[in-house]
């Protein structure tokens, strides 16, 4: 049976854990061979590897700290030395560490962007080249409602987010005369690691606030991602799809 993204190669970046993780399998079960970067848990993401091999899929984990320019530079060059291209670039990586601005550390602030904005510098930077050279490429940029909409206590994080979708914009009009599409994604409330740990309290005022009302899975962001990686999707660049079961209505 013919997959959307067979012969395709994928980088996703974070995807040891989380919506990286679903993102990869996702991309995966389509057809895409895919490089499954992670920072710390190596375990985690061998059973990545495993899961999409138990499929019939192939995928190889790779060590990038994707903050560091030679480690996101090395991280693109593993894909193609392993695949021999790239055509699919999904930068999710990312962190938090919340806290009110007058008593958020620089430390803080520095690590968020550094994690969450610098890198997305950094892995299209190394990608834009191989995919000019192939004339065709999709990045996808995980950004969040809070880069659209704000949030007390993330003003490190909203403005990584929101310089991703600037960013976004910006290289999809430098990229789009390439045949090479960027947009971002924007989750609302998923739960993983990154959201376990908020108080109860904020949990619950996220379902009331999602007309939907719930929290979205995992799998729903990786679908959207997905649709942005496929031939359908060739004529969408420099936007930004939110998937928040209605949180943050844009427009
Ligand atoms: P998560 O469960 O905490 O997973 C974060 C992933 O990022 C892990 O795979 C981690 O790798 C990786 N990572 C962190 N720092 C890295 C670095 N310097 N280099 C390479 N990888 C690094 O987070 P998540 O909830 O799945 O979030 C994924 C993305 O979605 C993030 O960009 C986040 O901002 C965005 N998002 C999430 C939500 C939500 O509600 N969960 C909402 C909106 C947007 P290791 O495990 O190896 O450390």
């Amino acid at each position: 049976m013919h997959k959307a993204l067979e012969n395709k190669v994928a980088v996703v970046t974070g995807a040891s854990r989380g919506i990286g993780r679903s993102i990869a399998l996702e991309l995966a079960r389509r057809g895409a061979r895919v490089v499954i970067n992670y920072h710390r848990s190596a375990k985690a993401a061998a059973e990545v590897v495993a899961a999409i091999q138990s499929e019939g899929g192939e995928a190889v984990a790779v060590q990038a700290d994707v903050g560091d320019g030679d480690q996101a530079q090395a991280l693109i060059q593993n894909a193609l030395d392993t695949f021999g291209q790239i055509d699919i670039l999904v930068n999710n990586a990312g962190t938090t560490r919340d806290q009110l601005l007058m008593l958020m550390k620089e430390e803080d602030w520095d690590i968020v962007l550094r994690t969450n904005l610098k890198s997305v510098f950094n892995c299209c930077k190394a990608a834009a080249r191989p995919m000019v050279r192939q004339r065709r490429g999709r990045i996808i940029n995980i950004t969040s409602v809070s880069g659209l909409a704000g949030q007390g206590g993330q003003t490190n994080y909203a403005a990584s987010k929101a310089g991703m979708i600037g960013f976004t914009k910006s290289l999809a009009k430098e990229l789009g005369p390439r045949n090479i599409t960027v947009n971002c994604v924007a989750p609302g409330f998923v739960l993983t690691a990154l959201t376990a740990d908020l108080p109860e309290e904020l949990k619950q005022q996220g379902i009331e606030a999602t007309p939907l009302r719930r929290w979205g899975q995992p799998e729903e962001i990786a679908y959207a991602v997905a649709f942005l990686a496929s031939d359908e999707a060739a004529f969408i660049t420099g936007e930004t799809l939110t998937v928040d079961g209605g949180l943050v209505m844009q427009g």
